[in-house]
């Protein structure tokens, strides 16, 4: 058995060991991050509700369904009315921060989503986390001063040659600049990668995990690459796709080496491994469910992967299911907002 995670290096040797364990150590691997989740994070599930408020987006990321390119995808963007109004039902349903996602486009100002913040702090109880792309400092500044607590940026991947074939004019190290942005202005920040994207090798995945700890993230989401047919990626396989095994030793791996940050089963689990993917994930590291609570009507037009599940589901139905799933793992539904760690004990300490 591996020695306790408090006593591990922490290096892209370790990371790699790690995940080429064979069948034999793979259950103590999965063993030991379920361990450090709990040591950590207790038993508690939060459960975040999504809001994808666009499908609008000026960028052109290779593997994504709603890049700018995909002229069959109708496009939509809600109404600020639409968006306090699918909040404000949130709070009722066990969900008490709402994450509004979005394409990167300018076409929604910094004004317009800033007024929405605004009336969310003021007409609910839930925090906000943001997630709408690379943005200028002056603009994290403003939203925080809005009231936006959180803000998720994936880097997708380490590997600054494969970022930029991935993001057509866009770069690695301006990722990186905006996720310091975010940190240096004390916004909790999340962030992550997609596992198996062509071209990818072991030691990228490694880096990748590696990276979130050194980045030091209060949230990491890390999912499956799985091709969408309308994309450049569209006849591409998963890295994996022979070995799927690879995306929970991922997820395991990411969560010894960052005990203390929030980390969410996230839905392209289920996509892959129908209806237990995300109870899997929680149980070799997750420890967060996030429901998409976008109206009915507009789901099938968020599509960044093809197949992804729930989008036929009434919100209340899914959420159910959300919370019956949490509770037959012998886990309990967090309460209160679920700040990160590292905000807890600044908020400990200001008492
Ligand atoms: S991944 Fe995000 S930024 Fe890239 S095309 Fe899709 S929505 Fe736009």
């Amino acid at each position: 058995m591996e020695k306790t995670a408090t006593h591990l290096e922490y290096t892209k040797e370790t990371a790699l060991r790690f995940l080429t364990m064979g069948k034999s150590g793979v259950e103590g691997l999965y063993g030991q991050a379920d361990t450090t989740r709990r040591e950590h994070m207790g038993d508690d599930v939060y459960i975040r509700g999504i809001i994808e408020f666009s499908n609008v987006c000026a960028n052109n990321c290779l593997y994504c369904g709603i890049r700018a390119g995909n002229r069959k995808v109708r496009r939509y963007t809600l109404s600020a009315d639409e968006i306090i109004e699918t909040a404000s039902a949130m709070a009722t349903r066990h969900q008490m921060t709402v994450v509004l996602q979005a394409g990167e486009s300018p076409a929604f100002g910094d004004d317009l989503l800033g007024g929405i913040i605004r009336r969310i702090k003021k007409e609910t109880p839930l925090s906000v986390t943001v997630s709408v792309g690379n943005r200028s400092r002056e603009t994290y500044r403003y939203w925080k001063e809005c009231g936006m607590d959180r803000y998720f940026l994936r880097f997708e991947t380490s590997d600054p040659g494969l970022f930029l074939r991935l993001h057509p004019g866009s770069t690695l190290e301006e990722r990186l600049r905006c996720l310091g942005d975010l940190q240096d202005l004390g916004i909790q920040t999340g962030s992550g990668f997609m596992i198996g994207l062509p071209g990818e090798t072991l030691n990228i995945l490694a880096q990748n995990i590696l990276l979130c700890r050194e980045l030091d993230l209060d949230m990491i989401g890390i999912g499956p690459f799985i091709p969408h047919p309308d994309t450049p990626l569209g006849e591409k396989r998963n890295v994996y796709n022979d070995n799927p095994e690879m995306f929970f030793k991922a997820l395991a791996v990411l969560r010894i080496f960052n005990p203390d940050a929030h980390i969410p089963a996230t839905t392209a689990y289920d996509a892959l491994f129908p209806e237990k993917g995300r109870d899997l994930a929680l149980q070799r590291g997750a420890n967060i469910f996030m429901p998409n609570n976008t109206p009915a009507c507009h789901r099938k037009d968020y599509l960044l992967y093809p197949d992804k599940p729930g989008v036929d589901d009434p919100v209340d139905q899914y959420l159910e299911s959300a919370v019956s799933r949490i509770r037959a793992l012998g886990r309990k539904v967090g309460e209160g907002p679920g700040h990160s760690i590292k905000k807890r004990k600044a908020l400990t300490l200001q008492r």
